[in-house]
Formats: structure tokens, sequence, C-alpha cells
């Protein structure tokens, strides 16, 4: 049995990370700051002995002995992540010297939860680790895009100056139960908009493009990356490469949810990404790891979650 820290635990990725951990049989402490994360989404772990909640902010030090650390604690809506965005970068670079140093003191495996975001707007496509990125660093997602871009740069540096034994993962879109449904990501809220009737908001004229990947597919890659044994550092990228136009993905969930709910067009964010799709093939050959979700089946049981949501709050 491992103790692991699970930091961002009761986010949406963070709950079910916790709960397969559990399920194999480890001890888990889940640390959050409940910025975008909510005990809702960990209650049914909490009568576990092997789970442990913790309120703590990771830009803040943190004591404790763990043999893994999966460092997810970072709000990754763009309304969220901009709502402070000085707060975001301190918890991208401060929250990952805090555990870098923790992980170096208990010579604990870390994984960093990093983004597809740090290759910006991308000029090559579809996305290669190899490829440096295309990122302002000025704009309103930097606060997040450079943020994780700096995470790296420490797991990278603690790493080569001090051993600490780090995985990066690059993770693309990914979706499913847990979402916050007003946490205002492209899948919460075009479910959310489809079952209530509401209109469809499409920023842009709907041609970006997003990859999207079921939360259970990424789970399994992050503990695939973490224990690989070939000391494989990465970093990884980690998603499904099944590619749509945000147009055709808002068509896709009105089919799939029966609504009567009609497309508007609103302005695009500034700095959008035109195009996103993860080339897989490191994670494919290294950790044998590729998604199995359909994009269909993943939004069945988004869906089926966000229609019991929505009948608690009614
Ligand atoms: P989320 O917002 O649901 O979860 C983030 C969690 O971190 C929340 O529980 C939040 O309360 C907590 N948190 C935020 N700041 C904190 C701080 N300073 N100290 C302690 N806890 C803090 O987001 P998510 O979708 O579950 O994403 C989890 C991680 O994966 C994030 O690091 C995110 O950047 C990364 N990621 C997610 C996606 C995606 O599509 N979901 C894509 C790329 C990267
Ligand atoms: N988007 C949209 N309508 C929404 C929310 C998002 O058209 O209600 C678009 C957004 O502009 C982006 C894509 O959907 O092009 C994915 O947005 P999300 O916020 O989910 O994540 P991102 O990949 O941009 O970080």
């Amino acid at each position: 049995m491992k103790r692991i820290l699970v930091t961002g635990g009761a986010g949406f990725i963070g709950s079910h990370l916790c709960k397969r951990l559990l399920d194999e049989g480890n001890d888990v402490i889940c640390l959050d700051n409940f910025f975008t994360g909510c005990k809702d989404n960990i209650r049914k772990l909490l009568s576990n002995d092997h789970f442990e909640l913790v309120r703590h902010d990771i830009t803040k030090e943190y004591y404790a002995e763990v043999d893994q650390i999966y460092n997810l604690a970072c709000p990754a809506s763009p309304p969220h992540y901009q709502y402070n965005p000085i707060k975001t970068i301190k918890t991208s670079v401060l929250g990952m010297i805090n555990m870098l140093g923790l992980a170096k003191r208990c010579k604990s495996v870390i994984l960093q939860a990093s983004t597809s975001e740090v290759y910006g707007d991308p000029a090559i496509h579809p996305q290669v680790e190899s490829y440096w990125g295309n990122v302002n660093p000025i704009g309103i997602r930097s606060c997040y895009d450079e943020g994780k871009r700096c995470a790296e740069t420490l797991m990278m540096d603690y790493h080569r100056q001090n051993g600490v034994n780090t995985r990066i993962v690059r993770i693309f879109n990914t979706y499913g139960p847990n979402m916050d449904m007003n946490d205002g990501r492209v899948v919460s809220n075009f479910i959310v908009q489809a079952l209530k009737g509401e209109d469809i908001t499409i920023y842009g004229d709907g041609t970006q493009t997003r990859s999207f990947c079921y939360v259970s597919d990424l789970v399994e890659g992050m503990i695939r990356m973490m224990n690989n044994s070939q000391d494989f550092i990465g970093p990884v990228n980690l998603g499904n490469p099944s590619e749509f136009t945000i147009g055709d993905f808002a068509k896709l969930v009105i089919k799939m949810t029966n609504s009567n709910s009609k497309l508007v067009y609103k302005p695009l964010p500034k700095d959008d990404p035109c195009r996103r799709r993860p080339d897989i093939s490191e994670a494919k050959r290294i950790l044998n790891w590729e998604p199995k979700v359909s994009v269909e089946e993943g939004l069945a049981k988004t869906i089926k979650y966000f229609e019991q949501k929505i009948k608690e709050f009614n």
C-alpha cells in the first residue's frame, strides 16, 4: 500500500483519481482549497478509512510523508482561472515549488498535471511533445499557460539539479461526471444548456476545434505514467485524438439530449486557440495507453450525470 497525495483532489479530475487510487488499495490524502472543487465530488470517499481530506492551499508549504504526489491543484476553466489571474500563476509556480520541495524531502515520485495550453495557439497540427508552442506571454490566458509552462520548467530543473523523480503529463480537454455545472467549459455549458432548453452559446463562428477525452481514460493514463517502470519522465500528451469543431460538437450534444435548443453566436474570447488535437504516439508506444471510451459513450454518461444534478437543484 502506498500513501499518495492528490492536490486538487476535490476537483473534477482529482475526485476520479482519488476514487481509483483508493479502489486499488492505496492510502489517499486529498488536499484542496475548494476554490473550484467541492465536497460533493468526494462525499462518498469520506467514510473510507484510507481517505484523508485536508483543506489547504498549495501556495503555502505542506508537510506529510508520502510515496507519490499527483499535483492537480489549479483552476482549469478559463473564466475561473481568469477570475484572479495572479492567484492562478501563484498556484502553478509557488504551488509547484512547494510540492517539488515535498517530493525532494520524501523522495516521492511527483506527477504534474500540465496541459495542452503549453502549446498555445499551435502552429503545428496535431501537437507533438517536441513542439515548443505558440503562447502569448501577456494575454488573458497567460496566467494559466505561462504558469503551467513555468511549472514544467521547475519539474525539469528539480529533476536535473536535485534528482527528483518527476513525471509530466500534458492533458487535453477532458470531460465527464463531477464537472461543475457552472464552470464555464464547453462540455458542461453545452450539456446544461441543451438539457434546460436554453440557447447553446457558441463563441466565435464555431470552426475552432477541440479533442475530447473521457475522464476514466485520462486517469488510466495518469496512473500508467506515474508507475511506468522505464523511468520515462515525459512530457507526454494524454488526450483523445477525435477532433470536433465546436459547431459540430454543439450539434452532437443537441442530438444526444433530444433538445430543442438553438445555436447562438457570441464573441470569441481573446487568444482562444484555433485547433487542438493530441499526437499520442508517445503514450501508445511507451505507456501502451490509448483512450477506450468513444465520445458518444462518454457524452451519454456525462449527460446522465448533469440530468441528475439539474433535478437535485430544482
Ligand atoms: P478543477 O477546477 O475541477 O479542479 C482543480 C482543483 O484544484 C479544485 O478542486 C480546486 O479547488 C483546487 N485548487 C485550485 N487552486 C488550489 C490551490 N491553490 N490550492 C489547493 N487546491 C487548489 O479542474 P480539473 O479539470 O479537475 O483539472 C485538474 C488539473 O488538470 C488542473 O491542474 C488542470 O490545469 C489540469 N488540466 C485539466 C484539463 C481538463 O480538460 N479538465 C486539461 C488540461 C489540464
Ligand atoms: N466555448 C464555446 N461556448 C461555451 C464555452 C466554450 O463555444 O459556452 C468554446 C471556447 O471558446 C473554446 C472551446 O469551446 O473554443 C473550448 O473551451 P473550454 O473553455 O472548454 O476550454 P479551452 O480548451 O478553451 O481551455
